[in-house]
């Protein structure tokens, strides 16, 4: 590409409205532009580098044994009444209906099409297993769009579907798409970690999430500081701290007046938050049920459901539903005569002593609380661990970061063939469902990633295989005709042997263009300058400070170093 001839969309100042690096560079570099709230347009700069994460994806899908498919992104209600998810799916799905007043949606997600797809054409077990996947435009209307591509609402999404005959083979299939993702980010160098995720109520099988640690990310990952464990928060499980065995006192009723929360409890108490019990009131679906956390531990919402057999709807619980279960204000709720339909206790407080806990009653709590004596519920892991708590695998101290997800694969079993009756008649002669997993990854947002983790106060740094361009071609006088010569000449190889080379031909000072090309992070740049006239250039590679003089005949050699440490 020759700059003369392009559309150039640098910009200089830092764009007030984006927060994060890669948002500010993506738009500072020119590769897309807003159109609306969590809407993007693609600028070529930017679709370039888009198609290149792409390439690798199909490149490692394929080499996976996936099959490329394409699906429509308009999908007929009546998929998505016959999994169930049509009244599940809530406000995010884009919902529009045809002349006919019939019922459609723009996919936020397909497994019900690829579910339909492999019922109507897969019908025996000798064309079983097999994955398939697209690389497709997604719509999902975000509660909170923000943070540029990173969360859109409309978005390109590579998702995969297997389908299997048994466990067994879903077990191959999804290890295969953890290799192929694994491969993936390694290529767009992107640091991530596979973090275990929950994988629900109705399976507990398999799924894990591939993690970029960032400030802003929504998730909390944990891991370990000695070994590879990771996993979301949510599904981390948290080990009881044993307390020092006491012998039991004789439960006591104070007055704590404008004492509730557990910084007033502790400073009116003068104990440890530890020696408090704190008591949620939930709303679950249409249940309401008490959750039992030590004073200074949070309440994990995904054991919680998880332990109930699964659930749509889970928020605290209003004051009246509080009033409700305890005869007091919120605030004062305790396990002993508490109306709810069910009481989770976490494990660690059923080991506690002699502990304090609201007394269902207006300003009031129990002292000398203890499990099995004053009251009993079901005891389980129903908080979300802390720093510096035990790896699960190998006991050393974990850490927690934030965390965005760039792919998340999972293992379905058969929650879309059984409600969609989706089956294949196997070896026997019977029909069964198929055996699914599901895998996607968000492209806009790998592409992101990697600008996220590839930047310095100059601009984007592209690791080579996502580069829009690889090659930036730099005349350093526009009216010097010999550099003019030269450059275009080593321009046009560079093109003739594949490299994608950008020719910055602008009547522009050097300086200006230096800075656009870090701006852009194109990352070789080859400046024709005066030591042509000695058959010489100057190379420079993004990543670093260093300027090589290289002979002009040489220069090509020395980009495919480069190209061979890919
Ligand atoms: P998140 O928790 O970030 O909303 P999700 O769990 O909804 O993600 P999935 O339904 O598993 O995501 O979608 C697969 C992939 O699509 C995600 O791993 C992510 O990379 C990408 N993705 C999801 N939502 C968006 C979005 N709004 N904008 C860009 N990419 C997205
Ligand atoms: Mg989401």
């Amino acid at each position: 590409m020759k700059l003369s001839k392009a559309l150039m969309l640098t910009m200089r100042e830092v764009p007030a409205e984006a927060e994060i690096s890669s948002h500010q560079l993506m738009l500072r570099a020119g590769l897309m532009r807003k159109m609306a709230s969590g809407v993007y347009n693609y600028m070529p700069m930017g679709l370039k580098a888009l198609k290149k994460v792409e390439d690798i994806i199909r490149d490692e899908m394929d080499k996976a044994g996936a099959q490329e498919f394409l699906a429509s992104a308009l999908i007929p209600a009546e998929l998505w009444k016959e999994s169930g998810r049509w009244d599940t799916m809530g406000p995010e799905m884009f919902r529009l209906k045809d002349r006919n007043d019939r019922d459609f949606c723009l996919g936020p997600t397909h497994e019900e099409v690829f579910t339909d797809i492999a019922r109507n054409e897969i019908k025996s077990y000798k064309q079983l297993p097999i994955t398939l996947y697209q690389i497709q435009t997604k719509y999902r209307d975000e509660r909170r769009p923000r943070f540029g591509v990173m969360r859109s609402r409309e978005f390109v999404m590579k998702d995969a579907y297997s389908f299997d005959k048994d466990s067994e083979g879903l077990d191959i299939s999804y290890n295969a798409m953890y290799e192929a993702y694994k491969n993936i980010f390694f290529r767009c160098d992107i640091e991530c970690k596979a973090a275990e995720a929950d994988s629900g109520a109705m399976g507990g099988s398999g799924s894990a999430e591939f993690m970029v640690k960032s400030e802003v990310g929504e998730d909390d990952i944990v891991f370990c500081s000695a070994c590879d464990y990771a996993a979301n928060i949510e599904k981390s499980p948290a080990t009881a701290e044993v307390m020092k065995k006491e012998e039991l006192k004789n439960l006591e009723k104070i007055h704590t007046p404008n004492a509730k929360t557990i910084e007033e409890l502790v400073s009116f108490f003068k104990v440890d938050s530890k020696m408090f019990a704190k008591t949620l009131i939930y709303k679950i679906d249409e249940k309401v049920v008490g959750v039992m956390v030590r004073g200074d531990r949070e309440a994990n919402e995904v054991k919680i459901v998880n332990a109930l057999g699964g659930a749509v709807e889970v928020e605290l619980a209003d004051d009246k539903t509080v009033f409700d279960a305890t005869s007091a204000k919120t605030g004062f709720a305790g396990p002993i005569n508490l109306k709810v339909d069910e009481l989770l206790v976490d494990e660690e407080v059923s080991n506690m002593y002699n502990f304090i806990v609201g007394a269902n009653e207006t300003d009031y709590h129990y002292t000398n609380v203890n499990y099995n004596r004053d009251f009993t519920g079901k005891v389980g892991d129903f908080r979300k661990v802390t720093e510096g708590e035990k790896c699960p695998k190998c006991g050393a101290p974990i850490n927690i970061a934030r965390g965005i997800e760039v792919g998340h694969i999972f293992k379905l079993g058969t929650k879309y063939s059984e409600s969609m009756n989706a089956v294949f008649t196997d070896q026997d002669g019977t029909q069964k469902p198929f055996i699914m997993g599901c895998y996607g990854i968000g492209v806009n947002r790998t592409l992101a990633a990697v600008i996220e983790q590839h930047n310095d106060e100059n601009g984007i740094i592209w690791p080579l295989e996502v580069a829009p361009y690889q090659v930036i071609v730099v005349p350093a006088v526009f009216k010097d005709e010999v550099q003019m010569k030269k450059a275009e000449e080593l321009y046009d190889a560079l093109k003739a042997i594949g490299v994608d080379v950008i020719l910055d031909d602008r009547n522009e000072r050097a300086g200006i263009k230096f800075k656009d090309a870090d701006l852009l992070g194109i990352p070789m740049r080859i400046t024709v300058g005066k030591k042509i006239a000695e058959g010489e250039v100057e190379f420079k590679l993004r990543s670093s400070a260093d300027l090589e003089v290289i002979a002009y005949d040489k220069v090509i050699d020395r980009v495919k170093e480069e190209f061979k440490k890919i």
